[in-house]
């Protein structure tokens, strides 16, 4: 028999299938809560204005499309660099460019996998789904905690911290930078300041996967925890994405960070993974992030519209809880809440009301167009 033959069928995304039954919706007041992208308040998930400017400069000038290296991009890296850290010592950073920031988790996984086998990932929960079987992919090996009670729509603080204080030195700690998928719960600056020198008393090695920068209380607001870790750390990795915050999702723009005295050694292990890994990165969405980085123009163009997007997310948020307080979601930041609803609630949303949102009762608050407001207010009313 074939190598293959010992292969099961795997279950598939359940939210590609939402996608599936949405499409094939036919009422014309049906709203799409499910996808995790960003929408305007036309429904659309547009092209930034600074990205089509940035592709049109590419298609001009770019005179070669020959190979790069497997660390990208070296200029975006590094223009990103200040927007990410603020103030930082370079020559204690290394980074390379990666597929989308789940290369950047996945690199980073393999960088503490090659550190040390087995090494343990502490993981507040709900989390992004993927980060799961990524880590364990890697060969890490997965620690939860609780992050976030849904039915009382709390972030878990003591649990945070009881995590830490129970872990062994060496282990990692996963964190959210800001915007918290799915839940939308992030820490306080007043708890980033509790738990960044609470992890680094620990001897812990805090791994943090900014992937919304921009789009939950402004750009140096949102990297203000991350921050917080570095200034308390010796060592901090960093998995970044590009994808929402330039709009560039299936261009796949990424990037891993480490901040380390080692940073030389550590860069050459980024390297080498790289390459057994992509070999490269994509260039394309790089470029793009690079030309907008290296223009004062289209950074000023960019600034706006991630503002602008960042402001309708908030007005949505301010338009439901006006709407109905008890839905409660202006406690949360970013695209992404969790409503305190089962499945059978969830699945009358859909067929009654046509309000779709993925099974764990995570909804993106950018599905909301502001005339759908008022009718997805009445039908989580409806169903509570
Ligand atoms: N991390 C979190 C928390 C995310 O929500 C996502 C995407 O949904 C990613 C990482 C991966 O982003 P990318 O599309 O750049 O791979």
């Amino acid at each position: 028999g074939s190598v293959l033959d010992g292969l099961t069928a795997q279950p598939s995304d359940p939210l590609l299938a939402l996608i599936g039954l949405f499409r094939d919706d036919p009422r014309t007041t049906k709203i799409d809560m499910g996808v995790g992208v960003y929408r305007d308040a036309g429904g659309k998930t547009p092209v930034m204005a600074a990205v089509k400017a940035a592709e049109g400069v590419l298609l001009k000038d770019q005179q070669t499309k020959s190979y790069l290296g497997p660390e990208g991009d070296a200029r975006f890296a590094e223009l990103l660099t200040p927007i990410i850290f603020g103030e930082i010592d370079r020559a204690r950073l290394c980074g390379v460019q990666t597929p989308g920031g789940t290369g950047a988790l996945r690199l980073g996984a393999e960088l503490l996998a090659r550190g040390r086998a087995g090494t343990r990932v502490l993981v507040g929960t709900p989390t992004w789904p993927n980060h799961v079987p990524l880590m364990e992919a890697a060969g890490l090996q997965i620690v939860p905690f609780k992050h976030f009670d849904v039915a009382t729509q709390t972030l878990c603080f003591e649990e945070t911290l009881a995590a830490i204080n129970a872990a062994t030195p060496g282990d990692v700690i996963l964190l959210h930078g800001c915007c918290h998928n799915p839940t939308g719960a992030d820490y306080t600056v007043d708890q980033w300041n509790t738990i960044a020198p609470l992890i680094a008393e620990r001897g812990l090695l805090p791994f943090v996967d900014l992937a919304y920068q921009g789009l939950g209380n402004g750009l140096d607001a949102d990297a203000a925890g991350l921050r917080a870790v570095v200034a308390h750390n010796p060592e901090v990795l960093v998995a970044y994405s590009c994808d929402k915050n330039f709009g560039l999702y299936r261009e796949r723009v990424g990037a891993l960070f480490v901040v380390s005295d080692r940073a030389a050694v550590i860069q050459s292990n980024l390297l080498a993974l790289a390459r057994a890994n992509w070999s490269m990165p994509p260039d394309h969405g790089a470029a793009i992030v690079r030309t907008i980085l290296d223009s004062p123009e289209l950074t000023a163009s960019w600034r706006a519209e991630l503002d602008a997007m960042r402001l309708r997310i908030l007005s949505v948020r301010e338009g439901v809880a006006a709407c109905d307080p008890a839905i409660g979601l202006t406690k949360q930041t970013g695209m992404f809440s969790m409503l305190p609803l089962n499945a059978e609630q969830i699945r009358t949303l859909r067929e009654v009301h046509a309000v779709y949102m993925a099974g764990s009762g995570r909804i993106n608050v950018a599905g909301l167009t502001p005339d759908a407001i008022p009718a997805f207010a009445a039908a989580v009313a409806a169903v509570r």
